[in-house]
């Protein structure tokens, strides 16, 4: 098969041409393993982060790619649901031991033994690929291939993320940062708590615009103070000022999410603008979202085809994946970018 591999941790900023396009055998399935036909696989900013090694692979080369739709093309001996011709999505958690206090307790996400497609086993940017049956996923009929692959990460995660906000109906939430991810969160929140009020912050006039015609209930600058405070906030950025930012902002008690697999360092000495009595007094909480489980990105699948929300994608094919790696990297973002392989 064709396969993009990556080969070590590099700067895109010097090297435009990270991965490298080779021609390997197809990979075989195991026992409880499904071979999958890639047809389509989003591209992810947490790519730019593996490449880039802020959350390196332990060992290449690899395959990246953990938003991936294809077609069911062999099975091992122990698949029980999953015949050849059906069509499945792989996300970003591809495996966890099944046996630990995390994964028994409902945080698989955790699991010291969680594995990520794409960075710790071989992901998508291929034309095939193999995924234990169990951590594979249906995927809606109103999606088409490229459609979907957007949703199995950033729709996904921002599930989680508003699910580890706590946020109640009637409540009121914020969102910082408002790119790829801010857009599914908002129409996540307007769909499953209808009576939440919705304050974005953003640094372009643009996005406020865009915020308020999605049905936010008020826009403002990431620095501003809201008119009224807020029992959560999410934050989507890769900077630390919106996490001081965000945190005035909050009210008594109130829980700031960041969703973020990691933050930069250009800005780091801003945190030394944290005042304990206006940022963190009062109960006010912190806390990240790391990965995803399996219920996360099923009950996010579902959702997803009932509002419906169906991702502007931007296609590009397999050997042009340090394209969109790079544009990805300069910002250059129209729709979501989707590797489709044929
Ligand atoms: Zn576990
Ligand atoms: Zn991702």
């Amino acid at each position: 098969m064709r396969a993009m591999i990556l080969k070590s941790v590099t700067d895109l900023d010097l090297n435009q041409e990270p991965l490298v396009m080779t021609k390997m055998p197809d990979p075989i399935p195991d026992e409880d393993e499904v071979l999958i036909k890639v047809t389509a696989c989003g591209v992810c900013h947490t790519e730019l982060d593996e490449i880039e090694g802020r959350t390196p692979p332990p060992r290449f080369p690899v395959i990246p790619g953990h938003q991936v739709i294809g077609k069911v093309a062999a099975i091992g001996k122990s698949v029980k649901e999953l015949k050849p011709g059906d069509r499945i999505g792989v996300a970003w958690i591809f495996s966890s031991c099944g046996k630990c206090s995390f994964c028994l307790g409902g945080y698989e996400n955790l699991c010291p033994e969680f594995r990520a497609t794409g960075r710790d086993v071989n992901g998508g940017y291929a034309e095939y690929m193999t995924a234990p049956e169990a951590f594979t996923y249906r995927i809606p009929e109103i999606f088409t291939d490229s459609q979907a692959a957007p949703l199995l990460c950033a729709g996904a995660v921002g599930y989680r993320s508003v699910k580890l906000t706590g946020l109640q109906d009637g409540q009121n939430i914020g969102l910082t940062g408002f790119g790829a991810s801010g857009h599914l969160v908002l129409q996540i929140i307007k769909f499953k708590y209808p009576g939440a009020e919705i304050f974005v912050f953003a640094r372009s006039e643009t996005e406020r615009i865009f915020a308020l015609e999605l049905g936010a209930y008020w826009s403002g600058d990431t620095t501003d103070n809201v008119p009224e405070q807020l029992d959560s906030i999410i934050d989507t950025t890769p900077v630390w000022k919106t996490v001081v930012e965000a945190l005035k902002n909050l009210k008594p008690g109130g829980r700031l999410v960041i969703n973020a697999i990691r933050k930069e360092e250009i800005d780091k000495e801003y945190l030394m603008n944290i005042d304990y009595s206006s940022h963190l007094w009062m109960e006010k909480e912190i806390k990240s979202v790391a990965n995803v489980t399996r219920g996360d990105v099923k009950e996010f699948l579902d959702i997803a085809s009932k509002i419906p929300i169906i991702p502007e994608v931007q296609e590009y094919r397999l050997e042009e994946a340090n394209v969109a790696l790079t544009e990805l990297k300069k910002r250059k973002i129209r729709g979501a970018k989707v590797l489709v392989i044929r």
